[in-house]
């Protein structure tokens, strides 16, 4: 059995209380919220934060509501409670349908849609207990200097495997993120950087306080489709969400998709409005964006599954998607 580390359990009620505990722990202390990934990854002794600061009793984390020209989602809404909310559902179909798709009800009940966005990043060599991990001689994210993924090179390649963020970025959404200095807002499409040890632009004592969704883009015809081993509680092997608007007559105004679960950040298709702008979304055009999508798709062995098969799937799951957008 795979016991936790000793650490102490804080509940602040406010952001500001939060904030406190991370300054006076410093480097000792992590955010919990759900706990689904940070308690299994201590167990694996991955992080030994002496003191644990949880998310759940922050009143200002929860709720989710139309706030002026925009749809917020506290951050620690279950994603049970975003795959089930009726605001969600009408106008951000593709975000419940991701959030519905994470893991499993259970693990869906407990975890939240803010951990699901600050997810630390996952690979074949790190998500392991201390003693697999010490008898291949560690590895670059975590104790070593090595990549067995790559071989060579300093740069670590974990995959980010959060099923939501794709979907955040291609409905324009933002973050609020509180931190010792104040309060600012990001682009969910620039919150992440390819860096499989530290793959976002959140500060270690920054807290993501919402998700924040622009009502207008709730015009947008919206899809998501997930690659995984099992129907339930597996990873996400490929994610692929994707967003057009389109005229009436279903010419295309403007595309996008975002794809995840290969390299250490989500990845934004590129030159899809040159292919698809002012044509209508036709077997051709979807073509035309699977295999542009396989041409720019190229996967590491970073996690378990042979990564030319999870190629292979990439114009198989962007089809799917854009089927699914088309019949919206
Ligand atoms: C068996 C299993 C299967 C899974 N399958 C999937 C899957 O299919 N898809 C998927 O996307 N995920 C999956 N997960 C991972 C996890 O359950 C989800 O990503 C979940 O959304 C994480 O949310 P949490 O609240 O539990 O995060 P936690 O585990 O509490 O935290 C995760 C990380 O985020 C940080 N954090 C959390 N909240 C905040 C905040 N508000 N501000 C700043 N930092 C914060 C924590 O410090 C920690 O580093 C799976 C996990 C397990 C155990």
């Amino acid at each position: 059995m795979l016991r936790l580390p000793p650490f102490r359990y804080h509940r602040p009620s406010t952001v500001d209380g939060a904030l406190g505990l991370l300054g006076e722990f410093g480097d000792d202390a992590m955010l919990v919220a759900g706990g689904t990934d940070l308690i299994p990854n201590m167990k694996h002794r991955l992080f030994e934060p002496a003191h644990l600061v949880a998310l759940r009793d922050v009143d200002e984390l929860r709720g989710i509501r139309e706030e002026g020209d925009r749809l917020r989602v506290g951050a620690a809404e279950t994603l049970s409670a975003v795959a089930s909310n009726p605001d969600v559902s009408r106008l951000f179909p593709a975000l419940a349908a991701a959030a519905g798709h994470v893991a499993g009800p259970q693990l869906r009940n407990a975890g939240t849609l803010g951990g699901n966005v600050c997810l630390d990043t996952r690979c074949t060599y790190y998500n392991q207990t201390r003693f697999w991990r010490e008898a291949l001689g560690w590895c670059l994210k975590k104790d070593g200097d090595v990549c067995h993924v790559t071989k060579v090179g300093r740069k670590c390649v974990a995959a980010h495997s959060a099923d939501t963020p794709p979907v955040l970025a291609t409905l324009d959404a933002t973050l609020l993120l509180a931190g010792p200095e104040g309060r600012r807002e990001l682009a969910v499409r620039d919150f992440f950087v390819a860096d499989g040890i530290a793959n976002t632009r959140r500060q270690p004592h920054e807290i993501l306080v919402e998700i924040r969704i622009p009502l207008a883009s709730a015009r947008l015809r919206q899809a998501y489709a997930k690659l995984r081993q099992r129907k339930a509680i597996d990873f996400p092997l490929l994610t692929v969400a994707v967003a057009a608007e389109c005229e009436d007559d279903g010419t295309v105004v403007r595309i996008e998709g975002v794809v995840t679960g290969l390299g250490s950040r989500p990845r934004i298709l590129t030159g899809w409005d040159e292919v698809a702008e002012g044509r209508v979304l036709d077997d051709e055009v979807v073509e035309e964006l699977a295999s542009r999508a396989h041409r720019q798709c190229h996967p590491l062995d970073n996690i378990i599954v042979d990564p030319e098969w999870r190629r292979a799937m990439v114009p198989v799951y962007v089809r799917r998607a854009l089927l699914d957008l088309r019949a919206a």
